[in-house]
């Protein structure tokens, strides 16, 4: 731990030194064709017609609700996330990315994600979304095999994502990214396999890669469906690994691999406990204000109705001490880059040596090391992220 130790000394310069980080905006459309039985985010099955106009009206004024907290700070990436975003337009996108350039400085070139489902894209929407300003597309194909799809509950089978990649290539986005989950009823660790391999093939440079798991209060949990055993995941998490590895993906978070320079920057601004705007029905913001010391916290109602109804704010805080110290690792602990002890103080504004004993204990277990002036996980520590991050909690 020698190498951190010039830290150390670091760190009365950066001791109490919070600084403003880079700031997301994180707009949530919560509506999807139908409740996925695995489903554990904020969605909600569409009975009706889209509100697409009173749900629009009620994030722009969330966003105005809000604007006082970030005023002359400039936003570098934003992320329609859900929920099934793509069941909006690209006009009714268009009509919002317009009233936000409005309202907040947005980065030249920042990176602009749709969260897009392959069963709810129509062929060459891709193009007009491109149009309406998006330049990033994370595409939930989930697997390419029809059997596995259909017990998942996917809406969509491969005849849908293959349209969906054609229409991402007729669109020229090749900044995309395609979600994949292992673990799933009835996989084989071929087909498993077969699934990264055709995203290799797909062009994509991000792939997401996740395995199914039974959260409490969905469809699967009540009614639990057949897994591949432990073992079986493991097969199929470590042989996807050299796969990946193989074809020239870099694994930089726990789920995510990328080709150079195609990490997600939204979600790496997340992990590096950075700042981000949150408007939709339950979206989630964190929030610096270097003068005053201060980060927030701030949700908003899950619920579209009650959302709609203008009853917008769930929670307002400010996150202290040891709160900070806890959500600065379980996010930072995510990405393989680790961090840094200036790192640590310019987010938290706390000084190292406040976390130094359990970082001490973390690496006498041999879970943490320090190369190259930062700290990083042992090949060990990769594989028990989790108990590291447990180490941290308030
Ligand atoms: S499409 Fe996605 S957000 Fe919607 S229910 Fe299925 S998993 Fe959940």
């Amino acid at each position: 731990m020698k190498a951190m130790a010039g830290s150390k000394n670091g760190s009365a310069q950066n001791a109490g030194q919070l600084q403003t980080p880079p700031l997301g905006l994180y707009v949530h459309l919560p509506w999807c064709v139908r409740k996925c039985p695995y489903c554990d985010f904020n969605s909600h099955q569409l009975r009706d017609e889209l509100p697409a106009a009173e749900y629009s009206t009620a994030l722009v004024a969330d966003l105005e609700q809000d604007l006082p907290l970030v005023w002359g700070r400039t936003v570098s990436s934003i992320y329609f996330g859900g929920g099934t975003p793509s069941l909006f337009s690209a006009a009714q996108l268009e009509h919002l990315l317009c009233a936000f350039r409005a309202r907040l400085r947005v980065a030249p070139g920042a990176e602009i994600t749709l969260e897009a489902n392959p069963g709810t894209v129509e062929r060459d929407s891709f193009s007009a979304y491109r149009d309406a300003g998006l330049n990033r597309v994370s595409l939930g194909v989930q697997s390419f095999d029809d059997g596995c799809l259909q017990r998942i509950g996917r809406i969509h089978g491969s005849k849908e994502v293959y349209k969906a990649l054609e229409s991402l290539r007729r669109a020229g986005l090749d900044n995309f990214n395609i979600d994949l989950m292992f673990g799933l009823p009835g996989q084989s660790t071929q087909q498993a396999l077969d699934d990264i391999r055709q995203a290799i093939e797909a062009g994509a440079p991000h792939i997401s890669h996740y395995q199914l798991t039974l959260e409490p209060n969905t469809a699967f949990a009540a009614n639990p469906p057949e897994l591949p055993d432990e073992e079986s995941c493991w097969r199929m998490q470590s042989l996807a690994a050299e796969l990946l590895l193989e074809n020239g993906y870099e694994q930089y978070e726990i789920s995510a691999w990328s080709r150079t320079g195609h990490a997600c920057g939204h979600n790496l601004n997340y992990w590096r406990y950075g700042d981000f705007l949150g408007i939709g029905a339950g979206a989630h913001a964190k929030l610096t204000d270097a003068g005053a010391g201060q980060i927030r916290r701030l949700s908003k109602q899950r619920h579209p109705r009650q959302y709609l109804s203008g009853e917008r704010i769930a929670e307002n805080r400010l996150i202290e001490g040891s709160e900070r110290v806890f959500e600065f690792f379980l996010n930072r602990l995510r990405l393989r880059e680790g961090l840094s002890p200036a790192e640590f103080s310019a987010c938290t504004g706390l000084r190292w040596a406040r976390v130094e004993d359990r970082v001490e204990l973390a690496v006498n277990k041999g879970l943490l090391e320090a190369r190259n002036e930062r700290l990083v996980h042992t090949d060990t520590g990769w594989r028990f992220i989790n108990d590291i991050q447990a180490m941290f909690l308030p």
